[in-house]
């Protein structure tokens, strides 16, 4: 589903569109003139859908050469060793304090065996290691070409090493979100070792300060035209020392 110029979601489960797998978070693929990027993997029974519909929205010498994580989930994270496997040159990114869990399926860390109690996540579910991944920092960019670039930003909160990623295109400015912000301003908090108030508050501060026409999250509706409205109501509800509504 092609929804910019640049971006087209490629995946998305039960908490988004039922394109693929119910437990897939919205997977996108962000094309600029040289190259292409994936932002989040789905949970891993997608990952030929997600291949193919790639491969229909790249040429070959564009195909997808970076996996850019927002955090570990296995719903974001959990297709990261299929899409490895396929894509032989893809570097897969994530933040720094989730590359070990990810890189090991370290279900603890990633609270897998949380989401399988819970009934989240099937009792057979297990999330595969990919020992590729490596850290992006704070600030990176990856030039894509065409004046198409993605930048990390740290938004600690949801959970332990998330990250946002920030689109600036030539016509337009977008926030690919994760599990960090929805529609609305709305939030994700959950009872897991790694979801911290005062750290998702001060992430929600930061991301009230960018320009962003366009609002792309791990799950829900998506934004395209006045996105900014969605991170102003999350940073309002902050600064009068309240929470914004939680989705989960
Ligand atoms: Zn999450």
């Amino acid at each position: 589903m092609r929804l910019t110029d640049h971006v087209t979601l490629l995946a998305s489960g039960a908490a988004g569109f039922d394109l693929t797998d119910p437990l897939d978070c919205h997977v996108y693929l962000v094309r600029g003139s040289r190259r292409s990027v994936l932002v989040d993997a789905g949970a891993g029974r997608s990952a030929h859908t997600i291949l193919r519909a790639a491969e229909a929205e790249s040429e070959p010498a564009t195909a997808p050469d970076h996996l850019l994580l927002t955090h570990g989930h296995a719903d974001h994270a959990g297709g990261a060793a299929a899409l490895a496997e396929h894509l032989p040159g893809l570097r897969v990114l994530a933040g720094a304090e989730a590359v070990r869990w990810i890189a090991e399926g370290d279900e603890r860390g990633l609270s897998v065996d949380k989401g399988r109690a819970a009934g989240v996540y099937p009792a057979e579910y297990a999330f595969p290691p990919c020992p590729r991944v490596r850290p992006i920092a704070d600030g990176e960019e990856i030039d894509l070409g065409g004046d198409v670039v993605v930048r990390a930003i740290a938004t600690p909160g949801h959970a332990d090493g998330h990250l946002c990623y920030h689109l600036r295109t030539p016509d337009y400015q977008a926030l690919f979100s994760g599990d960090c912000l929805f529609t609305g301003g709305r939030i994700s908090l959950q009872n897991l070792h790694d979801c911290r108030v005062p750290e998702y508050a001060a992430s929600l501060t930061r991301l009230a300060a960018l320009d962003v026409d366009a609002l792309f999250p791990g799950h829900h509706e998506v934004s395209l035209a006045r996105a900014g409205r969605h991170l102003t109501a999350a940073h309002d509800t902050i600064a009068r020392g309240l929470l914004p509504r939680s989705t989960t």
